[in-house]
């Protein structure tokens, strides 16, 4: 089993000395930013850019926190490149306006770190996967030495809650995300193949962004939500378990954590992992809403397969369109994993007979204009 220290550290706003402190603090817990990294090397921190928002609307990792981040490496001798392959295709015009909207850009100039303009990618063996026997990666991500993840915790309309290991999905190059939506639309294989990606990028550090959270309608259309605190992990699924607990979330509604706990990344309860930073009285949960998916796939009784799958499907939520919010910019159905958007009349129609519920349409609307919804027998069951 991995490591499963979990250091926390409060971290009260994003004014950049206050970031600053607590990135410090964090480090000297963690035992030194030097233990993972030499002088000379190439560093990608992979931070989570979902969209153009600007960092008050808490989608996206925080500037100050990059920053902070970027200038402790910088003394240490090594080079830095900011990357993601967010939500949308990964070409230089569609990250031109995510790297500026987010405030990547400034960083950049501020401190001298790369912004990635390599859209290669490469394919790679991966004999060690249970769904990903071949993995493709964006190059940027096997060139650099050192793997930091910078994750924003989120709750997610698909897997309930996003932090560090489903931030390492955007490592798999722009559209093909979708490929493997469509592929793996039952959320335990998806899971399972989010496992799948952590372990084979295997970050040396992982950083939860647990300032200002997102709850209810994540990871796009959510509410900002204080937490003030930063976190961080060399194992992505102990931070993960943390978070969860942390955000009220029991962890056997994540499967990204119930396949770390069969493959025996981590233990099965809290516990067990090695809490450091914050006393244990004070490490309690703030709960957080989660978004309407999360009741989906979890019937009040546990049901034979069969059964469940027939209920999962009637009670399924699904995705609603609001016109009135909507712009008609179509990014909804250019990245629909199932193609069952159609545009008329400058508005989004979806065929809900071939959606999968991914919940992508949600996760890329800039303009809130797609919700999930549940029909009447759903409500009743799922109070
Ligand atoms: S629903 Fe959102 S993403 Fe889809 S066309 Fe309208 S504004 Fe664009
Ligand atoms: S309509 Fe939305 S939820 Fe359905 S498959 Fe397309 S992107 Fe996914």
């Amino acid at each position: 089993m991995k490591e499963n220290k979990v250091v926390f550290v409060p971290c009260e706003t994003y004014q950049q000395e206050d970031v600053n402190y607590a990135i410090q603090e964090m480090f000297k817990e963690l035992g030194g930013l030097q233990q993972y990294i030499q002088p000379g090397q190439k560093v990608l921190l992979k931070v989570n850019l979902l969209m153009k928002k600007p960092p008050e609307a808490a989608v996206t990792t925080h500037p100050a926190l990059v920053e902070a981040i970027v200038n402790q490496i910088h003394t240490l001798g090594a080079q830095v490149i900011i990357a993601d392959s967010p939500g949308g295709p990964f070409t230089k015009p569609w990250l031109k306006g995510i790297y500026h909207e987010t405030g990547m850009e400034d960083v950049a100039v501020r401190t001298g770190a790369q912004l990635n303009w390599n859209f290669e990618q490469e394919d790679f063996s991966n004999p060690e996967g249970e769904i990903l026997k071949h993995i493709t990666l964006a190059r940027v991500v096997k060139e650099a030495d050192v793997v930091i993840s910078l994750a924003k915790l989120k709750t997610h309309g698909f897997t309930i809650y996003t932090g560090a290991v489903k931030n390492l999905f955007g490592t798999i190059p722009g559209l093909l995300k979708a490929e493997y939506h469509l592929r793996l639309s039952d959320i335990r294989d998806f899971s399972n193949m989010l496992v799948d990606v952590a372990q084979f990028v295997k970050p040396q550090l992982n950083i939860m962004d647990a300032v200002i959270a997102m709850e209810g309608a994540g990871p796009s259309a959510g509410d900002p939500k204080k937490v003030g605190l930063l976190a961080a992990s060399a194992n992505p699924h102990a931070l993960d378990l943390a978070c969860c607990y942390l955000i009220g979330i029991d962890p056997k509604r994540i499967f990204t954590l119930q396949k770390a706990i069969d493959r025996g990344l981590i233990p099965d309860n809290i516990q067990e992992l090695n809490i450091k930073g914050i006393d244990r009285e004070d490490f309690k949960p703030i709960p957080f809403k989660v978004p309407v998916t999360s009741h989906s796939r979890h019937l009040p009784i546990p049901l034979p397969t069969r059964l469940d799958n027939f209920f999962y499907k009637i009670l399924r939520p699904y995705p609603y369109f609001v016109h009135d919010k909507c712009v008609g910019c179509s990014i909804c159905a250019r990245n629909c994993p199932a193609k069952c958007i159609e545009m008329v009349d400058n508005r989004p129609q979806a065929d809900l007979s071939r959606c999968i519920r991914c919940f992508c349409c949600q996760e890329l609307c800039s303009y809130q204009a797609v919700e999930i919804k549940r029909g009447k027998l759903s409500k009743l069951i799922f109070k």
